[in-house]
Order: C-alpha cells, then sequence, then structure tokens
C-alpha cells in the first residue's frame, strides 16, 4: 500500500495507542512498536519502500516494494527510528497483512508475575494465532477503577492481569486450554474485546490520576523480564520511597513501561535508577518512544562511545549542516545546551557557571504528556540553546545536572 506521509496510522498491522493522531511519517521516523509488535514487528517491519527528502534537499525515493532487492544500503531501514534526524519521510510503501478474522481476546488473573510471564510464553509457544500478550497488575487497575469508572474485570480481584489475544479459526480453544481453569473474562464480538482492552488501553492514564508522571518505557531480554517487571518499583523505592509507581506493557517482546508518580522532586533520580537497572539486566532504556531530547543524558548506559560516534558519523553524512532536529541522538558538532526540566526559581539558575544575563532562546518540544500547552503551575522540559559566545556547559555536567525552570509562558 502506497501512503503519503501525513495518512494516519489505522487499519495497518501495527496498532499503538496515538493511532487516532500518529502519522505515517511520524510513525516510521519512531519505529513505532505498540499491541502487535509480536505478531507483525514494529514498523520497520511494514516498511516496502520509502521517499524522503535530505537536507539538502534532494529526494531520494526507492518504492518498488520487491522482496528480494540486494542493490545496496537499506536507507529505508536506517530511517525508521532515526527521529527525524536523517530525512523528512514524504512517503511509504507499507505491507499489508490479511485482516484478522475470529478474534478472541481474553483478560485472565494470575496470582503473580513469575506465572503471568510463563503463560505468556506458553501462548506464545502454543497459540498460533496469537497477536498480542499484555499485562498490567492490581495497582494501575485499583486507580482506573477508582478515578476512570472502569468496574473490576473478574469478581475476583488478580494480582496481575494478562491479556491474550488471537484470531483464526482454532483460536478460541487454544485460549481455553492455555487459561484452564483460571479466573478470566473472554470477549468475542467487537464490543466486548473492545471492553477488555479498555483495561490495558488505558493504563497510560492510570498515573495522571494521582500527578505529573514520569513516564519510561524499556525493555530487557526474556529471561529478565520478570526480575524488571517485579523490581522496578523497589528501585525506584530506594531514591523516592513516597513515589507511585504503576507498571504495564507488552510481556511478549520484554517491553515494560514504568510510570512514576514522584514523591520527592523530579531531578532526574527516578529515570536514572531505572535506567541503570535496566543496563544491568542488559535492557534497553528505550524500548518503543525513542531517544529524543529528555532521554539523551542516559544513551551512554545504552550504547556505547563507539556506537555513538558511528550515529554521529551517519548523521553528518546525510546532514552535514545539523539542520534537521539537531537536539536529538549524538551529531559531530556538540550542540550548546543544557536540559531544564521542571521548577525553580530564577536564582537557581546559574549552572556551570552560566551567567544568569546569558541570552537564551527557548526551545520547547512536547513533553510526556504530548501536550503543546502550557498550563498554569505545569512544569515542561525545555531546551535553552547557549549562545556561541559563553562557555559550553561542560559534557559532564549536562549529563548529570538538570536545571529545573518554571515555564513563563502563556503557550507554546
Ligand atoms: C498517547 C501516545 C501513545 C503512544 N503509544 C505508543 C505505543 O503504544 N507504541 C509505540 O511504539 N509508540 C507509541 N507512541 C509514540 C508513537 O510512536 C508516536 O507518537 C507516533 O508514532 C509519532 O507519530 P506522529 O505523527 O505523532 O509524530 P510526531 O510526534 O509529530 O513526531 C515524532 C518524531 O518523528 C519525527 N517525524 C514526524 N514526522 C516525520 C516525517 N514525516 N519524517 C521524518 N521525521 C518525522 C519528528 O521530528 C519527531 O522526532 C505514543 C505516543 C503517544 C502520544
Amino acid at each position: 500500500m502506497m501512503t503519503p506521509p501525513g495518512a494516519l496510522l489505522r487499519s495497518l498491522p501495527i496498532l499503538i495507542a496515538s493511532r487516532d493522531s500518529a502519522t505515517v511519517g511520524g510513525a516510521v521516523a519512531t519505529n513505532a512498536g505498540g499491541l502487535r509488535v509480536l505478531r507483525f514487528g514494529p514498523m520497520r517491519a511494514q516498511l516496502r519502500g520509502i521517499e524522503a527528502v535530505l537536507a539538502d534537499g534532494t529526494v531520494v525515493s526507492h518504492l518498488a516494494g520487491l522482496v528480494k532487492d540486494n542493490t545496496g544500503y537499506d536507507y529505508p531501514s536506517l530511517l525508521a527510528g532515526s527521529e527525524g534526524t536523517l530525512a523528512v519521510v514524504t512517503g511509504a510503501r507499507l505491507r499489508l497483512v490479511p485482516r484478522p478474522r475470529d478474534t478472541v481476546t481474553v483478560l485472565a488473573g494470575v496470582g503473580g508475575l513469575d506465572e503471568l510471564h510463563a503463560l505468556a510464553r506458553r501462548a506464545v509457544r502454543e497459540v498460533p494465532g496469537l497477536v498480542s500478550a499484555e499485562f498490567f497488575t492490581r495497582t494501575g487497575l485499583d486507580i482506573l477503577v477508582a478515578h476512570a469508572g472502569l468496574a473490576p474485570p473478574l469478581a475476583v480481584p488478580a494480582a496481575a492481569y494478562l491479556l491474550l489475544e488471537a484470531s483464526g479459526p482454532g483460536a478460541f480453544g487454544d485460549l481455553a486450554d492455555l487459561i484452564g481453569d483460571r479466573e478470566a473474562a473472554v470477549g468475542e464480538s467487537a464490543a466486548d474485546r473492545a471492553r477488555l482492552w479498555s483495561y490495558r488501553e488505558r493504563h497510560p492514564e492510570a498515573a495522571g490520576f494521582l500527578g505529573v508522571p514520569v513516564k519510561l518505557d524499556v525493555s530487557v531480554p526474556a529471561a529478565q523480564w520478570v526480575r524488571l517487571a517485579s523490581s522496578a518499583a523497589a528501585v525506584v523505592a530506594d531514591v523516592d520511597p513516597g513515589a507511585e509507581v504503576i507498571t504495564f506493557g507488552h510481556v511478549a517482546d520484554g517491553n515494560v513501561h514504568v510510570n512514576i508518580v514522584p514523591a520527592a522532586a523530579a531531578d532526574g533520580r527516578h529515570e536514572d535508577a531505572v535506567f541503570r537497572f535496566v543496563a544491568s539486566l542488559g535492557g534497553s532504556i528505550s524500548a518503543e518512544h525513542g531517544i529524543g531530547a529528555l532521554k539523551a543524558p542516559w544513551l551512554p548506559l545504552a550504547r556505547t562511545e563507539a556506537e555513538r560516534a558511528l550515529f554521529a558519523r551517519i548523521r553528518s553524512a546525510l546532514d552535514p549542516a545539523g539542520t534537521l532536529n539537531p537536539n536529538v541522538l549524538p551529531w559531530s558538532r556538540k550542540p550548546q545546551f543544557s536540559i531544564f526540566s521542571a521548577s525553580c526559581a530564577p536564582a537557581a539558575m546559574p549552572v556551570g557557571g552560566l551567567p544568569r544575563t546569558t541570552p537564551i532562546s527557548v526551545r520547547p518540544f512536547r513533553a510526556a504528556s504530548n501536550s503543546r500547552q502550557c498550563r498554569a503551575e505545569s512544569v515542561y522540559p525545555v531546551l535553552i540553546p547557549m549562545a556561541p559566545e559563553y562557555e559550553p556547559i561542560s559534557p559532564s555536567v549536562l549529563s548529570h545536572q538538570y536545571w529545573w525552570c518554571p515555564c513563563p509562558f502563556g503557550r507554546w
């Protein structure tokens, strides 16, 4: 299927929560994943060709969609996940898959994350039509029941919940055999399935009912999944004992969303604790949502110096002037900026010797809430490029020190 970049992401193999606003170009640039990665892979796996405009205006296009085509570098794949740093995607050829039939959704309660993971792994092996394997815990569910008006899905509350969806003629029987006599709700009609999915799909909202969340999206190898999912709250408690931690996500592909409502200052300590833990398990600090500017200080936990230097060289080759998204991902000319992300009095401004009178221009970017609107009392991360005549902040300060700054602007 050929699609222009602004086309919305409905009716494709990938299914993401932002499907009603995300564009094909954005999903390619972020290599979006979502709820069916287990079966169909992320956006990169859907690409059969691409058209893009390079920073110098050159149009590159390779849209024949051939299955076999070994005629050089696979740049469509390179652009997937490039976060807008290498080119602007202006067209894409995407694979289509047969529309799923006889789809069944099951939401089962289980005693703990060990059992949940083992059951999901069995589903991958024993349910040929499996499309999704998602999880959430009682912590998030209780918040949604209390604040979002959802009724508990099962008569008996469980410690954790596994949502499985499968399609095809044998799907119902395969899922029934797998679930056995566990407490479960089953949906076959579109309405019933949507109701069961709402428990999982509304989880990104749960933390927002308690405060302003720090949203992390990490992944680990299958053998470490239980450790990550069951220890994330304790890891956060070490740096902020009063924080609320809600975990949910895509159990079969190792991906856990860790949403934290801090009690202590949101000064990077939560990210630092979780990312270091994930790195120690051989995982990724960004499973689906990219590095952007917010996670840039932690990229060295996930990528070696040699890899980061390679990123910069690739980038220089395609965009030597650094025109495209200059503050995202490594670049050969070090951008002179610092990361600012919460509240402080202007008196606390000097960091690394930065004079208070430094002329700054504020470059807002999308916060975790995805809002472009600056609400009163809200705090948003902003990038503040430094004027070239001032000393750049040293890389060690850049990666370890955060400058918290109230949003003084009505709107961006
Ligand atoms: C509420 C919400 C839920 C989400 N849930 C998921 C999820 O479940 N799974 C998942 O994987 N992701 C998820 N995401 C992230 C998702 O991948 C992106 O929001 C979406 O794919 C980006 O599409 P967009 O058109 O909104 O791009 P934008 O948000 O506008 O841009 C995203 C990035 O892509 C770049 N970009 C945009 N368009 C182009 C283009 N044409 N060419 C080159 N670069 C471009 C931008 O510069 C930016 O770096 C979610 C996001 C939100 C807001």
